[in-house]
């Protein structure tokens, strides 16, 4: 694993060679630090992939970085959206606003923009701080009702399949449908020039989240969907990632490989954990606590260990999918429980 956050201030827009640049977009108040933006040129104007977080200094950071790298934001053809996180699609309603630009998204992430626009004020974070108790959150599922959130992306105009083709005259863009870090990820392969826009799927330094929503869900399976999205990367061959956060890097496949393997591993000792602890089935909360995260769980706040409850319970359900862990219902109202299978 590569150490080090680069920061958003070292960061410059840049020709990468071949009509594409790329444009650091700040997220502000996130250790993410910024996404990247690309920007890839075509006869009929530019087409960006992802947008950033919709505030004001990101839209400056957008609109000043594509002017320094020669793309005026109004000439702009298109955005298609890597994914429907803010930090990715954010900042597409506005570049659409501006130019008359298309927004290009998955279909399966275009029908989640649909249900989250379509939620009253609030809801949201009922929703989220009900799934929390079901897990056994306690006092951090009050604690999270009462955080705020950031606007909905916009709709977008066209929704896209696998093996489709992007509207980019004279190039060759495809989307590669990559599940897993949301239902309708994509990475986007520029064939004629063998490089792949990875979006959050694979990033060189860290590992996307990967988390399953409702935590007691049953009908999906994100980790299993991700790790088979890994093996498609892994599969196109030595292929140069332009990911959305962190920096570009030679080799995709190996990289998706290699992030493959940290999921089997974390899986295999999950595992081991729950046979180690053989008795009380325990609630997702407490198999998150369990686990080891990159701070220990005393530091993490309510926000930050949901989403660790969240990833938890995506590796069991890989885990029950492969029969290696199972769940037993309690009383009507109880938090679902997780126990290992044994033979
Ligand atoms: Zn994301
Ligand atoms: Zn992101």
């Amino acid at each position: 694993m590569k150490t080090g956050r680069r920061l958003y201030s070292a960061q410059r827009p840049a020709d990468l060679g071949g009509g594409v640049w790329s444009v650091p977009v700040p997220i502000p108040g996130n250790p993410l630090g910024y996404t990247l933006v690309y920007a890839i040129e075509s006869p009929a104007g530019p087409v960006l992939v992802d947008a950033g977080w919709n505030h004001e200094d990101a839209w400056a950071a957008l609109r000043d970085g594509l002017a320094a790298v020669g793309v005026d934001v109004r000439s702009v053809r298109g955005v298609v959206v890597t994914h429907h996180h803010p930090d990715h699609a954010g900042l597409a309603g506005q570049v659409r606003e501006a130019s008359g630009a298309w927004i290009a998204m998955h279909e399966a992430d275009a029908a989640l923009v649909r249900l989250i626009r379509g939620l009253p004020d609030g809801s949201h974070r009922d929703f989220q701080a009900e799934m929390m108790r079901r897990a056994g959150a306690g006092s951090d599922a009050d604690a999270v009702q009462r955080s705020a959130r950031p606007d909905a992306p916009a709709q977008p105009d066209l929704e896209l399949r696998d093996g489709d083709l992007v509207d980019l005259p004279g190039r060759v863009l495809r989307t590669v449908w990559t599940p897993g870090h949301t239902p309708g990820h994509v990475c986007l392969h520029l064939e004629d020039a063998d490089r792949l826009f990875t979006g959050d799927h694979v990033l060189p330094g860290i590992t996307p989240h990967i988390g399953i929503y409702p935590y007691d869900r049953q009908d999906v399976d994100p980790l299993g969907d991700f790790l088979a999205s890994l093996t498609r990367v892994a599969e196109l061959g030595d292929t140069e990632a332009l990911p959305a956060h962190e920096w570009t890097f030679p080799d995709a496949a190996a990289r998706a490989a290699e992030i493959r393997d940290h999921h089997e591993d974390k899986l295999l000792r999950l595992r081991d954990l729950m046979a180690g602890l053989p008795g009380e089935p325990l609630t997702i909360w407490e198999v998150a606590e369990r686990m080891t995260w990159n701070r220990p769980w005393s530091d993490l706040g309510p926000a930050q260990r949901g989403m660790a409850a969240a990833e938890a319970a995506a590796h069991l359900r890989t885990l029950e999918v492969r029969d290696e862990v199972h769940r037993t219902s309690g009383a009507p109202g109880d938090p679902v429980r997780f126990t290992v299978t044994s033979y």
